[in-house]
Formats: C-alpha cells, sequence, structure tokens
C-alpha cells in the first residue's frame, strides 16, 4: 500500500501552515515555527504572487497531505464524493472523515494518522467485530470499531487505555475506553469539523 515516506515537516514548510502530521509533537516541537522558509534552493527567496490555479493546488494539496493519502487515492475519493448527491465539497471532507485510519486517529487509539494507519495495516481494529486491515475503509453511521481482543494485551494499547480516558473525542463519535471501541454516532457535518481548508478550491482544481 502507497504512502508517503519522505520528511514531514517539510510538507508544512511547503504549505505554510502547521498540518499537524506528527501528533503530540507538533504542539511542543514544531520545526515551521522555527524555520517558515519554503524547502529546496529558493525557498527563501522572494514569494511571487500565486496565480488562481496555483492557490487551488495549493489548498487541494494542503488537504491531501493532511489525511496523508497520495494523488490516485484522493482523486477517487473527490470522484466519488462528486458522484454523491448534494455538495460535492462537503461530501469529500465526509469521505475523507470516514476513512478507517482517521477514525482510528479522532478516537485518540494514536496521536496522528500516519501512526492510525500503520495501527491499520497490522490488523489491531476491527469493524462490526470483523478484522479491517485496509486504512481506506469507509465507515458508516452506527458501525463500531474496536481494538482487537489480542491486540488489547500489547503494552501500547495499555498505556493507550489510560491516556483515551483524558481525551476527548468529536460529538459525531462515541467512545468506550473500558472496551476500547468507538462508534460512528452520524457522518459529521462541515460545522462539526473545524478544518482550516476552503474544500471549495479543491472542487475546482479537479473541475477546472
Ligand atoms: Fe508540521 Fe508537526 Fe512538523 Fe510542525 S512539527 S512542521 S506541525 S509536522
Amino acid at each position: 500500500m502507497a504512502r508517503y515516506t519522505g520528511p514531514v515537516c517539510k510538507l508544512c514548510r511547503r504549505e505554510g501552515v502547521k498540518l499537524f502530521l506528527k501528533g503530540d509533537k507538533c504542539m511542543t516541537h514544531c520545526t515551521l515555527e522555527r524555520r517558515s522558509s519554503k524547502p529546496g534552493q529558493h525557498g527563501s527567496g522572494r514569494s511571487r504572487k500565486e496565480s488562481g490555479y496555483a492557490k487551488q493546488l495549493r489548498e487541494k494539496q494542503r488537504v491531501r497531505r493532511t489525511y496523508g493519502i497520495l494523488e490516485r487515492q484522493f482523486h477517487k475519493h473527490f470522484d466519488a464524493a462528486a458522484r454523491r448527491p448534494g455538495k460535492t465539497s462537503e461530501n469529500l471532507l465526509q469521505i475523507l472523515e470516514m476513512r478507517l485510519d482517521n477514525l482510528v486517529y479522532r478516537l485518540g487509539f494514536a496521536d496522528s494518522r500516519a501512526q492510525a494507519r500503520q495501527l491499520v495495516c497490522h490488523g489491531h481494529f476491527a469493524v462490526n467485530g470483523r478484522k479491517t486491515d485496509i486504512p481506506s475503509f469507509i465507515a458508516k453511521p452506527n458501525d463500531v470499531i474496536t481494538v482487537r481482543e489480542r491486540s488489547k494485551g500489547l503494552e501500547y494499547f495499555k498505556a493507550r487505555a489510560l491516556l483515551l480516558a483524558q481525551k476527548g473525542v468529536p460529538a459525531w463519535l462515541s467512545l468506550d475506553t473500558n472496551e476500547m471501541s468507538g462508534r460512528v454516532i452520524t457522518v459529521p457535518s462541515r460545522a462539526d469539523l473545524e478544518l482550516p481548508f476552503d474544500e471549495q478550491m479543491v472542487v475546482e482544481y479537479y473541475q477546472r
């Protein structure tokens, strides 16, 4: 399963915003706060005025990189969003939020989406009782995501269980810390998602 394996702070420097790709470390030791120039030889040079296309491209890259998805998969999600009734921009964010790796991150089982993706790939989670190791699996309302019985005894999940009690989850999810499981109550609306994106620009990018 393809994924980006290069330096992640470079992606934040390229986008000029914190994408929070390293989990809790981003709160205390952020590279972007110490070094805000763009990566590359001419990164600290005078920046040129961005065209409309460049702005759309940058917004698309911000969204894609935040969720840690490569271009081909992201485009597939966009196509699925465009086929659904309603606003394509909101549909896209909903699809991204309902990915299994994102839900594992949102429920607090991992510090970052990259870590969540790895945990999913290693087969530590079940959806509705069935082992699911596909990060791009799209969940539905009432789906229950559980740490598998054999994984609950691992040191990592024992430590997580203590941390989970202190963390909250978004209102559209519920968490049972004793069972190490979470449930999707509903698909989040745009207002539920505190994301600093202009997702309409992503739609304009693909429809140009
Ligand atoms: Fe981005 Fe986190 Fe690195 Fe800061 S520490 S640049 S937010 S990945």
